[in-house]
């Protein structure tokens, strides 16, 4: 907690002063433009990698940057209810699938190593067997995979009745990219050829 109030005072001191009035205008609302959904890896914070300033992007973080597959069985479902808020309400105009190097989900799902008693963890990184068989004759399933758990994501969000129809009505659009930590390179799905291709 140390730490948190050392650097919430440095963020009074150098950030505020001149974001004050960024600040008071984003209190009467927020209009971010892009929702992204990325992991929880402390390495790989969209704001920074897209040098976004507060506002700018309304960001869901989880495990492996997972969509969940449309489901209406009445359980709690945060991702999902924060990806309708973004869409329903907010009319994101992009939304952007962040995927990442040395991604400790990917890496659980690939080798098998949860446990049966992490109970929320195990089913959850499980959303990612479908792509598993995709990536495991790979020369690197763990890349593969990554990118694959980018692309799960994807496929589910479409399957969205929500998103599918923003994408037809107003124009929707659904990216993916992977961030990678020690290079601080990112590449980009492109669709077209269903490949990552690095920014330049
Ligand atoms: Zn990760």
């Amino acid at each position: 907690m140390q730490r948190l109030l050392e650097g919430y005072r440095a963020f009074r001191a150098k950030r505020w002063p001149y974001e004050k009035q960024h600040y008071e205008e984003l209190a009467e609302g927020q209009r971010p433009k892009t929702l992204i959904i990325a992991c929880c890896d402390s390495r790989v914070d969209p704001a920074t990698i897209f040098d976004a300033r507060p506002g700018e992007l309304f960001i869901i973080r989880n495990v492996a940057n997972l969509v969940p597959p449309y489901s209406l069985d009445g359980g709690l479902r945060g991702t999902s209810a924060a990806v309708e808020f973004a869409v329903r309400k907010l009319e994101v105009e992009t939304i952007l699938v962040l995927g990442h190097a040395q991604c400790g989900g990917c890496m659980a799902a690939l080798d098998h190593t949860i446990g049966q008693d992490m109970v929320f963890l195990r089913p959850w990184v499980a959303l990612l067997e479908p792509a598993l068989e995709r990536c495991a004759h790979e020369a690197d399933p763990l890349t593969a995979l990554e990118r694959e758990s980018v692309k799960v994501s994807l496929e589910n969000l479409r399957a969205f009745p929500f998103i599918a129809d923003a994408m037809r009505d107003r124009g929707l659009k659904l990216e993916g990219a992977r961030f990678g930590v020690a290079d601080g390179r990112l590449e980009i799905l492109d669709w077209a050829a269903g490949a990552f291709q690095f920014v330049t």
